[in-house]
Parts: structure tokens; C-alpha cells; sequence
């Protein structure tokens, strides 16, 4: 296996960002890559091996520290992500999700909140889901129709929330529902613990991709929950909120693709310099030698929209959410033709489960579909555009 820095990634690092990248692609290499096809095949998700990474702070990489969080930049998280990717997409993901609730909390929570909360999502004591799609709401998230009811000094909250990754294993449930009218400012985040009465999961998904991690609904029938457990003790703020931790949950995600792609071309490449083809090795085919030039050259691309997207975020430039809009779209798009191009790279050997090239392409697919599809990228920068040039 290579280190992270033949990966093209080295040359732009300072001391400091050399530690905490190489500290992610040491757990990666030792405590992700060698149980990857295993807990593919087994539908298993790794609970211990994330709360290692949580000791290393990977729980709350960009979380304030006074409540336990690591207190990094986006720049950061998107350079430790590629890095866990590398070994599993699918658990790299995952922790971009917990790291996202956790994020929401920290920023948008009271006090008693963060103070309640961020210590143990740190720790991933406590493990969190993302719940913001519904069977009737996916793209338009805004239509969701989860309800939570203000009934004295509780909420009661019924609804459905589909495809939750996490769902059944996860401790907290950061839920998006409506406390108010139709449209985005009738939407509130609550947090729900799991066993709380009224909570239950749906039946596993079984899925293309991302075996490592579960996926299901997640089921509230009257669930009741103190005030105090809606987030930032304000209702109608709910889906800002959303909206902003899925500007770095995009770029997470994009990362996790990003060192998934970089797992396959490097498998690839290795893979075609001793593989013999008409009397030769096949990298020494200038064709071949030109796919793997175009890879190259996507990854790199890649790297730099990602690091680009994650410094505005970090800066909270006025184009952060378009930023984050179009690294996602592209990197997510790129990266899996890259390993698609891996794939194909290995002839009949890519397509069987032993190489771990099928696994990247099957856990990349579903990257260019969540946290907003590809398409709802192009909305996001369409309307911003026809903003700028028709004043729309
Ligand atoms: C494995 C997995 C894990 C997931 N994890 C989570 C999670 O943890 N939490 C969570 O809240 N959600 C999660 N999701 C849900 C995911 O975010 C949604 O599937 C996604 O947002 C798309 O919603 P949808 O599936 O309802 O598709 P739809 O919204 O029905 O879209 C169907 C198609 O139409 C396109 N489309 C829709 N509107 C437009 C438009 N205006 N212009 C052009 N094209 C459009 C879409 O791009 C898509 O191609 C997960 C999904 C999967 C598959």
C-alpha cells in the first residue's frame, strides 16, 4: 500500500498537517483497510473501530474544544476523510455523518446542549444519526411532514424518516420535523435518544453499497420528548440548520469518494504494471498509459476543489454553499468514474469481491445520490447563477 504521500497530497502540507493526516492514514491502514471485504461481506458496522478513531479525535474534528471537540478546520476534516476512505468508504462516511450532527449540535445547541451532547458525540460514547428524508420528501426536503406537537412542556413527535444511516445502532437522532406551517420555516431539530418510547426502526435495508453501515427508517409514533430537546430552544430554524451541516457533510462525503478512488487507482496502477497482455506488461500500452494519466489527473482535480470548497467553508465566504454545491457534484461524479476506471483496468479480476476494486465502485455510487443527488448540486449553483445574470 502506498503512504498518503505518494497520493499527491504531501507537498502542500505543513508539519502540523502532516501529523494529523498521517495520524488518520496510520488508523486507516491498520484499523479499517484489513476488515474491509470482511465487513462488507458480513453487513457489519464497525462500533469499536469508530470509537478508536474517536479517541484520536475523529468524533468532532471540527467541534470547539471547550466541549471536548477537536477544534480543526473543514480543511482538515476533508484531508483526514480521504484518508479513512482510502481503507473503507463506507466507514469513512458514516463518521462524516456522525461528524455533521455533531457539528449541529456544537454550533446551533444552548449551552446545557453542547455541554449535554458534544462530550459524548465526541467521544461517540454516544453515536448520532442524520434524519432529514422521509418517504415523501427527498430531494424536497422542505416538504417534509414529520410533526412535533408542543404539548406543555413536551414535544410530540409522529412521522416517518426513510433511509437513516445509522438507524437501529445510533444513540441520538437529530430529527428535522415541523412545529409550524408548510415550507422551510415551519421546520425544527430535535434530538431524540434512542429507547426513548414511541422510537423504532424499520427493517434493514439491504443495499448495493455501504454494507458497513446500516440503513432504515426510523419510526415515531408519538414520541415524546422534553422541550428542552429542541435544538438551539428555538422553533422554525430547523432547516437552516440542516442545510448548513450538509455544506460540510458534502464535502465529507465528496472526500470519502475521493479516497475510495484514490484506494482503486493505486490498486490499478500496480495492478497493470505486472499484468502480462501481447508479449508486454500492460502499462507499458500508451493507451493504458493515458487512462491512467486522465485518473491521475481527476484525483489531483478532485483534491483541489475539495481543499478549495473546504477553505471557504472555513472562511464563510460569501459563495461557501455553491462552493460546497460543486465539489460535491464533481468530485462525487469524477471519483467514481475513476474507480470504475479501476475497475475495468483489472479485466475480469476487478469484477470479483478478492481485488476490493467492486466494493469502492459499489460504496461510491450512493455518493452522487445522498446528502442532496447530483442534481439538486446543479440546482443549488443553477439558481445562483441565473441569480447573478437574470437577477432571478
Ligand atoms: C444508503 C443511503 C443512506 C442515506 N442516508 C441518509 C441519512 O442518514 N439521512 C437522511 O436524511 N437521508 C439519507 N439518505 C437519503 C438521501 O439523501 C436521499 O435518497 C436523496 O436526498 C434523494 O432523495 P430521494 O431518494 O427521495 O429521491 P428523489 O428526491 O425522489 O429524486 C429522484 C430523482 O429525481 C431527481 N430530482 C429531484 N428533484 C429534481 C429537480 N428539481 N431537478 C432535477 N432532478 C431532480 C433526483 O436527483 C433523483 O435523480 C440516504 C440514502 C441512501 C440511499
Amino acid at each position: 500500500m502506498t503512504t498518503f504521500a505518494d497520493r499527491g497530497m504531501a507537498g502542500g502540507l505543513d508539519a502540523d498537517e502532516r501529523v494529523i493526516v498521517e495520524t488518520a492514514a496510520d488508523f486507516a491502514a491498520k484499523r479499517l483497510a484489513p476488515f474491509a471485504l470482511t465487513w462488507d461481506a458480513e453487513d457489519h458496522f464497525p462500533v469499536a473501530e469508530l470509537r478508536e478513531a474517536a479517541q484520536l479525535g475523529m468524533g468532532a474534528i471540527y467541534c470547539s474544544e471547550d466541549v471536548g471537540g477537536s477544534g480543526l478546520r473543514r480543511l482538515d476534516g476533508v484531508r483526514i476523510f480521504e484518508q479513512l476512505a482510502y481503507a473503507d468508504p463506507a466507514v469513512a462516511a458514516f463518521l462524516s455523518i456522525h461528524n455533521m450532527c455533531t457539528w449541529m449540535v456544537d454550533r446551533y445547541g444552548t449551552e446545557e446542549q453542547r455541554a449535554q451532547w458534544v462530550p459524548r458525540l465526541a467521544s461517540m460514547e454516544t453515536i448520532a444519526s442524520y434524519c432529514l428524508t422521509e418517504p415523501g420528501a427527498g430531494s424536497d426536503a422542505a416538504a417534509l411532514a414529520t410533526r412535533a406537537e408542543r404539548v406543555g412542556d413536551e414535544y410530540v413527535l409522529t412521522g416517518v424518516k426513510q433511509f437513516i444511516s445509522g438507524a437501529g445502532t445510533s444513540d441520538l437522532y437529530v430529527i428535522m420535523a415541523r412545529t409550524g406551517d408548510a415550507g422551510p420555516k415551519g421546520i425544527s431539530t430535535f434530538l431524540v435518544e434512542n429507547g426513548s418510547p414511541g422510537l423504532s426502526f424499520g427493517a434493514q435495508e439491504h443495499k448495493m453499497g455501504w454494507h458497513a453501515q446500516p440503513t432504515a427508517q426510523v419510526i415515531l409514533d408519538e414520541v415524546r420528548v422534553p422541550a428542552s430537546a429542541l435544538l438551539g430552544a428555538t422553533e422554525g430554524i430547523g432547516f437552516g440548520i440542516a442545510m448548513n451541516g450538509l455544506n460540510g457533510g458534502r464535502l465529507n462525503i465528496a472526500a470519502s469518494s475521493l479516497g475510495g478512488a484514490q484506494a482503486a487507482f493505486d490498486k490499478a496502477a500496480s495492478y497493470v504494471a505486472s499484468r502480462k497482455a501481447f508479449g508486454q506488461n500492460l502499462i507499458d500500452e500508451s493507451t493504458i498509459r493515458f487512462t491512467l494519466a486522465d485518473m491521475a489527473t481527476s484525483l489531483q482535480t478532485s483534491r483541489l476543489m475539495l481543499w478549495h470548497a473546504a477553505s471557504a467553508l472555513d472562511a464563510g465566504t460569501a459563495d461557501k454553499v455553491e462552493q460546497c454545491a460543486m465539489a460535491k457534484r464533481y468530485v462525487t461524479d469524477a471519483c467514481f468514474t475513476v474507480a470504475d476506471q479501476a475497475l475495468q483496468l483489472h479485466g475480469g479480476y476487478g469484477y470479483l469481491n478478492e481485488y476490493g476494486i467492486e466494493k469502492i465502485v459499489r460504496d461510491l455510487r450512493v455518493h452522487r445520490i445522498l446528502e442532496g443527488t447530483n442534481e439538486i448540486m446543479r440546482v443549488v449553483l443553477g439558481r445562483s447563477i441565473a441569480s447573478r445574470f437574470a437577477g432571478k
